[in-house]
């Protein structure tokens, strides 16, 4: 980490509450250190109760960007002078830029969900495809899905149902899109719908540590070797539902391979500079040790 900072050093950094876990310092850092730029990544630990104040803080104090996270991401749209269209369909951000006190909010999370699986883009196209989750990730990876690859179907497969309807009806009306079905989780319902999926996506929390015995399915007839399993959880990196769909003979895709995607959108959209993807997302595994 470089240890001098000059008169110019700009400012990006973190707002959530709380962000303890976050590898979006080391990611951010790691690129502005290779690149040699004059930025530098602070994490900051802002309740709710805070975040108006901290957002004149920030165009007060010239504070480039910010990413979003828990708990802020759908609250943060109401005080934003602009919002992308992506943002705005899926009502949340993940991005802030600071231009020149004009906010602009943005949802990256998208780039990391389009770029992880665009070298999958020809085997989904047409096929079914089933997301676990109805929650903000969801709402992402769903977009996605619709607006660039192109499924016969998706499942949204949620643990209270009445979520996934909504979110179906959610992409009715703003995508014009039809092709939804939902299910509630319970796994021994669901063997014919996962293994008749060619994408298998976890967009809940489950299996991420401390609880990484957890696991959405544990029926291994889930999964077979034609299939795609992603996994948004992170952490671990090889969670037990990659485990156990790479033993059946799926392509196993880790969440750390989005985390690296969103935040290189992030950091364009705030430097204009390319993240070496490649390197960082090598360098996050050494520094995790996976
Ligand atoms: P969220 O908005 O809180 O949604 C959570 C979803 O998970 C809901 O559908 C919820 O079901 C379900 N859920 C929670 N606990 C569950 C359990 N014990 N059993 C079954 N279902 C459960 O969360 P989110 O923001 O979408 O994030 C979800 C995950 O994605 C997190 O692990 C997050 O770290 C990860 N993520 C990763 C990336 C990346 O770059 N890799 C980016 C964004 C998010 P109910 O509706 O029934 O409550």
């Amino acid at each position: 980490m470089k240890n001098s900072f000059h008169l110019n050093t700009k400012i990006i950094g973190l707002l959530g509450h709380p962000i303890k876990q976050s590898y979006s310092p080391f990611i951010h850092n790691v690129t502005i250190e290779l690149k040699s730029l004059d930025y530098i990544y602070l994490p900051f630990d802002v309740p709710a109760a805070n975040l108006k104040n901290a957002l004149k803080g920030m165009v007060a104090l010239g504070i480039k960007g910010f990413n979003i996270t828990i708990p802020h991401k759908e609250n943060m749209l109401q005080y934003m002078n602009d919002v992308s269209e992506e943002a705005s369909i899926i009502g949340s951000i993940n991005t802030i830029v600071n231009d020149l006190g004009k906010l602009t909010g943005y949802n990256t999370d998208v780039n990391g969900v389009f770029e992880t699986l665009n070298p999958y883009k020809d085997d989904i196209a047409g096929k079914i495809v089933s997301v676990v989750g109805a929650g903000g990730s969801a709402r992402a990876v769903i977009y996605t899905l619709i607006r660039y690859f192109k499924p016969s179907a998706i499942h949204i497969i949620n643990r209270t149902e009445q979520r996934a309807d909504a979110l179906k009806k959610y992409f009715n009306d703003k995508m014009k899109y039809d092709g939804i079905k939902t299910r509630e989780l319970f796994p021994p319902d669901l063997v014919e719908t996962f293994s008749s999926s060619k994408l298998i996506i976890n967009a809940t929390p489950v299996g991420m540590f401390p609880d990484q015995d957890d696991i959405i399915t544990a029926l291994e007839n889930s999964f077979t070797k034609e299939q795609i399993v992603f996994d948004l959880v992170y952490n671990p990196p090889m969670t037990k539902l990659l485990k156990l769909a790479s033993s059946r003979g799926a392509e196993p895709i880790s969440g750390l391979k989005m985390l690296v995607h969103q935040a290189a959108k992030s950091f364009e959209l705030w430097t204009g500079e390319e993240m070496p993807t490649d390197q960082i997302y090598k360098s996050l595994q050494l520094f995790i040790g996976d």
